[in-house]
């Protein structure tokens, strides 16, 4: 059994060999705990609202320089971050498993994600096109560039404590803009690390301006002094579509841009024709994988009327006999929950699920080692007559609701009848289901699977979703696009000024 002292001591061992300074996560005032054992494990300085500002402002001094610097070489900052990344795994993985409760091979993969976005970027960074467009005016060549934005805040969620930041930084940087970034009061830490592992690179580098990515510790108060300062030009805020209800209108009274990554309440759809055993997998590892606790969680399943007696009990099955434990020194498949409101909320829906007639499997806490500050649960899985009450609603927890479907038309109204939009799945070998699914008239989520569940994306694509998970992409793709302003430029070349649209004007 790890003990509170093992767990403290490991995160203290991790965070000097990082190079961390310990001023940044002893004698502060805000609370760091582990999930794993529920207890404190660090105290971290808040950074006041005026702090935040000055920050700020030095980030703004940081993006003039940093702007001149040719793409290529910044590519060259985030290419030896991905250097720094790769000898940083092991620790960074185990830090993000003891901060967010994740199981070894998620706190790893999630570092490696952060190493596959470098590597992205660092092409990026030649890649920046803009396009040159036939111009109706002899003479004339017309063409888009693309600029650096200026300040980039991001805001991110405890669950992926550390490859958020680096999907927007990567591309923040390479873009040419400077950084400032609140990470969430309940994993800091892991920002500290990551904030430490940067600054190797940048030694490494050379010559970037100083300041040019910062690490803003604090609760919500960080993040509002990012949302309102005028200085900050894009914000990427990831976290509960609560969240972004408040930051987005805040955004846009001052036409700040906005990436918003809020929550989701992700669906899949089972037809007749699907690989049963490929499916469980697919749903178990979606479903119960990372507790729940990923915004790509599976959280909604509409199950053929011909399957649904051959997958449920066999899914009922896999919940039961699921392993469940610490992190850190089990081979469990699931670990803990993030704290006791995740817990009560879990509780609170399950409770609405029954008063809605559903019947649920799982659920109940499970006492770990005897440490009664964390909770870990059981997954559940909950048998629904219909798509009311919690399943509307994203709660932050291993819960699935299962639901009976006949007519496959009505599975997908019912799949996209909810808020959220962010990520959904169709388990079918039948080809003009899948392509429907996939079609203009099918999910209407940002990220739609075939034959895959719903979590795990990989970073060469656009991530983000539609209707109350916000709009925002990031990571592959274009993404990058929305960290840098387009200026289309129109040059006269020969010795007329014809004017557009024909219109004449001679004085
Ligand atoms: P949260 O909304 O409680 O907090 C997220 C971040 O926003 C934190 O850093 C928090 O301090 C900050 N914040 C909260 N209120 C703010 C305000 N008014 N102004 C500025 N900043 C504010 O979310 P959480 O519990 O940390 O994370 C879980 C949620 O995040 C889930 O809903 C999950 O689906 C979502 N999430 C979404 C994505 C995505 O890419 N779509 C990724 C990860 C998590």
């Amino acid at each position: 059994m790890t003990s509170i002292v093992d767990v403290k001591k490991e995160t203290g061992a991790i965070l000097d060999k990082l190079g961390v300074p310990r001023s940044a996560w002893t004698g502060g005032d805000m609370a760091s705990f582990s999930p794993v054992t529920g207890e404190e494990i660090a105290r971290l300085p808040a950074m006041s609202s005026g702090n935040c500002g000055a920050a700020i402002d030095s980030a703004e001094t940081a993006f003039k320089a940093w702007r001149k610097v040719p793409a290529p070489r910044r590519g060259e900052l985030v290419r030896l971050l991905g250097e720094e990344l790769r000898a940083a795994k092991d620790d960074l993985g185990r830090l993000v498993s003891i901060e967010a409760g994740k199981i070894p091979s998620e706190g790893a993969g999630e570092v490696q994600e952060m190493i596959d976005i470098c590597d992205f970027a660092v092409g990026l960074s030649r890649q920046l096109y803009g396009l040159t467009i036939a111009t109706e005016r002899p003479g004339h060549r017309m063409m888009e560039t693309w600029h650096p934005l200026g300040v980039v805040g991001v805001i991110t969620a405890f669950n992926f404590p550390v490859a958020v930041w680096s999907w927007n930084t990567a591309l923040a940087l390479v873009c040419g803009n400077s950084v400032v970034w609140k990470p969430s009061e309940k994993s800091s830490l892991t920002a500290l690390a990551c904030q430490a592992i940067l600054e190797r690179a940048l030694k490494r580098f050379g010559d970037a301006p100083d300041n040019l990515m910062q690490v803003l510790i604090g609760d919500r108060d960080a993040g509002e002094a990012i949302v309102d300062n005028p200085k900050v030009a894009l914000v990427s805020a990831t976290g509960s579509t609560r969240m972004g209800r408040e930051v987005g209108p805040r955004l846009a009274k001052r036409f700040a841009r906005a990436i918003l990554e809020l929550g989701g309440n992700n669906g899949g759809i089972v037809c007749p024709s699907a690989d049963v055993d490929m499916t469980l997998r697919a749903v178990a590892f979606g479903a119960m994988g990372t507790a729940g606790q990923r915004c790509t969680s599976m959280r909604r399943l509409f199950v053929h009327e011909s399957l649904y007696d051959k997958l449920v009990p066999r899914l009922k099955a896999a919940y039961e006999s699921v392993s469940i434990g610490n992190p850190l020194e089990t081979s469990a498949l699931v670990g803990p929950l993030i704290d006791k409101l995740a817990f009560d909320n879990m509780q609170k829906a399950l409770e609405a699920a029954k008063a809605a007639g559903g019947s649920v499997t799982g659920g109940e806490r499970i006492a770990e080692a005897g440490k009664d500050t964390a909770y870990y649960v059981r997954p559940a899985i909950v048998e629904m007559p219909d798509q009311t009450g919690p399943v509307l609603e994203e709660t932050f927890a291993p819960i699935l609701y299962v639901m009976k479907y006949s007519d496959f038309d009505a599975a997908i109204q019912a799949h996209n009848a909810v808020g959220a939009g962010l990520s959904s799945s169709i388990f079918t070998l039948d080809m003009q289901e899948a392509e429907q699914f996939l079609s203009d008239e099918g999910s209407d989520c940002g990220i739609a699977n075939v034959n895959i569940g719903t979590s795990g994306a990989e970073i060469g694509g656009a991530f983000g979703g539609e209707k109350e998970t916000g709009g925002g992409r990031e990571s592959g793709s274009d993404a990058w696009k929305a960290y840098m302003r387009r200026a289309t430029n129109t040059v006269n070349y020969s010795k007329q000024l014809p004017l557009a649209q024909g219109v004449s004007f001679d004085i």
